[in-house]
């Protein structure tokens, strides 16, 4: 990238810089219009200055944009602040998180190739991997996340991904990700981490050894529930095939939405210490409560991976799950005494929220299922925001109250 980024300024400026400056600075490239803010650049497509300048940028030959399924010069932007906070070569947006899932499977797989996923991931990726890339001849295999010695006794001589998220939804398992890269590159396989929940600031699983990087960006990228979208980030050797599965299947992102998370990008850092602050005392103040039996938060020394947590992460995340004496109808009470947090499945608000799992974002396992997950009907899961944490840990006393 030699491109001029700004008057005087050139992009090999912020070689060294540190994470908060690329994360208010990087990907922007102005335009002689001198404007401060990034440019929201909303067109379908891209006038030639002649039929040979054209000729020459759909050949590859002069760089250049051509049409915005391919690139879009904001999109742009937030794909480079991404890859530079990610320490990724590459980074490409999706319109969505899944469709970064589904982009790089479709991209790096083929019918006939094995994939290993760990068994506690977003419920919307084990539809996907079942229902849809099994149809295309995929094979797909469940791990438990912290069972190294399972994940190697599972592989098989066709198995191609890793795919794990870390920690997990909603009970906070982690995947030693240095551990698991190293065994996936002995047996010539590929570690994709989804990093939607820790975001770049509290981990990065590429410096861990991970080939791809996999987020939601509709979660705290955003940070404040507007958009939806996702990004891929990577070697290029591998993202040059993601991109070219984006620019021909077209689940590509919105170039609003990339203005949104550029935006979103500048105060992560701020939002998630503030995330992981509030968590970290309400988790505590959960776990001294009589009518709470056990708290899960990896910020917890009460739990088991603290130390890896601390080795792998340098936060430990907006997500507390636990759970009360009395089953799904104590559950269910508390939730309901609630007043200020918002009763929905969504996380990396900058609003709480608080859900039962077992009968929403879980509610479609069997019963049986459900229990071999660790989802017992007294859980409860809550994503903590930006209020006040007094204000918080007092609606939480409403939920106790109620018990
Ligand atoms: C929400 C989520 C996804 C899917 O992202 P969308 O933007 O809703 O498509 C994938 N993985 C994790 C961990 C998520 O929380």
């Amino acid at each position: 990238m030699s491109q001029e980024w700004d008057a005087g300024r050139l992009d090999s400026d912020l070689d060294g810089v540190a994470f908060d400056t690329l994360a208010v600075r990087a990907g922007q490239h102005r335009s002689p219009e001198g404007e401060h803010g990034e440019p929201l650049f909303f067109t379908s497509s891209y006038v030639f200055r002649s039929a040979a300048d054209a000729a020459a940028r759909f050949a590859g030959d002069v760089p250049g944009n051509v049409y915005s399924r391919y690139t879009n010069p904001t999109v742009r932007a937030f794909e480079e602040r991404i890859a530079a906070l990610e320490g990724a070569e590459q980074a490409v947006a999706t319109s969505s998180g899944m469709s970064a899932i589904l982009a790089s499977v479709m991209a790096l797989c083929s019918a006939g190739d094995h994939i290993l996923v760990s068994r506690s991931v977003f419920g919307a990726t084990v539809t996907l991997f079942e229902k849809y890339f099994k149809r295309f001849g995929i094979q797909v295999d469940y791990v438990p996340l912290t069972d190294l010695a399972a994940w190697e006794r599972a592989f098989k001589p066709n198995t191609k991904l890793l795919f794990v998220e870390s920690p997990s939804n909603p009970l906070a398992e982690l995947a030693d990700i240095a551990a698991l890269a190293e065994l996936a590159h002995v047996k010539a396989a590929w570690l994709v981490v989804d990093n939607c929940f820790c975001t770049p600031v509290l981990q990065k699983p590429l410096a861990l050894g991970a080939d791809i990087v996999i987020h939601s960006a509709t979660k705290f990228i955003d940070g404040q529930g507007r958009c939806l979208g996702g990004v891929v980030a990577g070697r290029a050797e591998q993202m040059k095939e993601v991109v070219g599965f984006l620019r021909t299947a077209g689940p590509t992102m919105s170039p609003f939405n990339a203005w949104v998370f550029l935006k979103g990008l500048e105060t992560l850092r701020l939002r998630m210490q503030a995330h992981c602050a509030s968590a970290q005392a309400l988790a505590q103040w959960l776990e001294q409560q009589p009518g709470v039996s056990r708290v899960y938060y990896a910020g917890l020394p009460s739990h088991p991976q603290h130390e890896l947590a601390k080795r792998q992460q340098t936060g430990f995340g907006a997500v507390v799950s636990f759970e009360v004496a009395g089953g799904k109808e104590a559950a269910w009470r508390f939730i309901d005494a609630t007043r200020l947090i918002s009763i929905t499945a969504n996380l990396g608000d900058s609003k709480t929220t608080i859900t039962h799992p077992g009968t929403t974002t879980h509610g479609r396992l069997s019963p049986e299922d459900r229990a071999a997950a660790g989802i017992s009907d007294s859980l409860i899961r809550l994503a903590i925001g930006l209020e006040d944490v007094v204000d918080l840990q007092a609606d939480l006393a409403r939920g106790l109250a109620a018990l």
